[in-house]
């Protein structure tokens, strides 16, 4: 598998066609940004441990019967994946109350919920990816009321497979955000599943091991996102 051209540079990550029209090369980079691109950074190290994490955590869904667009790792930071077309959604799921959500209903951060819940959020740079509800998806033609329905069911099973792997690694899932593509017809997980896009907190001490100490200016940042690796890896 070989790179082509390449189709797409974001913020975190370099998308290659192949000689497959059906497969794309993705390239993790060291590259972070919060705050919808207003800072900016480099982690060093952490394009190879969201690559890898990712690959390793989409293989564990996919046998817990979650579809992906996983379909070989190339190096370590180099991934082939299905060609889907992504649903302009962003998926939040949260356990524990935290960032964003915190913030508008005014609630502490590390307040357990009474029970998991999902948002989705329009993926849009340019209006800094709205709040939006499952009503507002349809009417905006981003998704039909079947593909939603697939995207929530996959969206817990996901925090439900995730919150158990990660407290075997003494980790607390808090809240992620995932994306999912459309792959001949059916929906399919995409994009990553990393410290970038999760909240990890330590079980003991709370402590955030998450891209949260980029945002915030916490310090240790390389040193977190190799503590979660070698937590993962280290269990596998
Ligand atoms: N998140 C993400 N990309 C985004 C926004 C959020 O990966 O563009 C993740 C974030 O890391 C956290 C979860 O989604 O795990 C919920 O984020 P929240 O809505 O609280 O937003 P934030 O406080 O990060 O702005």
């Amino acid at each position: 598998m070989k790179k082509i051209n390449q189709l797409y540079e974001g913020k975190a990550k370099k998308v290659f066609t192949t000689e497959d029209k059906d497969v794309l090369i993705v390239s993790y980079k060291d590259s972070a940004t919060a705050f919808n691109g207003e800072k900016k950074g480099i982690i060093a190290g952490k394009g190879e441990i969201n690559n890898r994490m990712s690959n390793y955590l989409f293989q564990v869904l996919e046998k817990k019967g979650v579809p992906t667009h996983y379909v070989k790792e190339l190096s370590g930071r180099e991934t082939a994946v299905k060609r889907v077309e992504i649903v302009p959604l962003e998926v939040i799921v949260r356990n524990i109350a935290a960032g964003s959500f915190s913030k508008r209903l005014g609630i502490a951060e590390g307040t357990v919920l009474a029970e998991p819940t999902i948002e989705f959020s329009y993926k849009n740079d340019a209006l800094g990816d709205p709040f939006i509800n499952d009503s507002y998806a349809k009417a905006l033609g981003l998704a039909t009321e079947q593909e939603i329905e697939t995207i929530k069911k996959y969206a817990f099973k996901v925090n439900e497979v995730l919150k158990s792997m990660f407290l075997n690694a003494n980790l607390k899932l808090i809240d992620f955000k995932i994306e999912f593509g459309r792959f001949h017809g059916d929906i399919i997980l995409a994009d990553e599943i990393s410290p970038d896009t999760c909240r990890l907190w330590d079980v003991n001490t709370n402590e955030k091991l998450d891209k949260d100490r980029f945002r915030r200016d916490l310090g240790n940042v390389e040193e977190a996102y190799q503590e979660v690796f070698r937590r993962i890896f280290g269990k596998k």
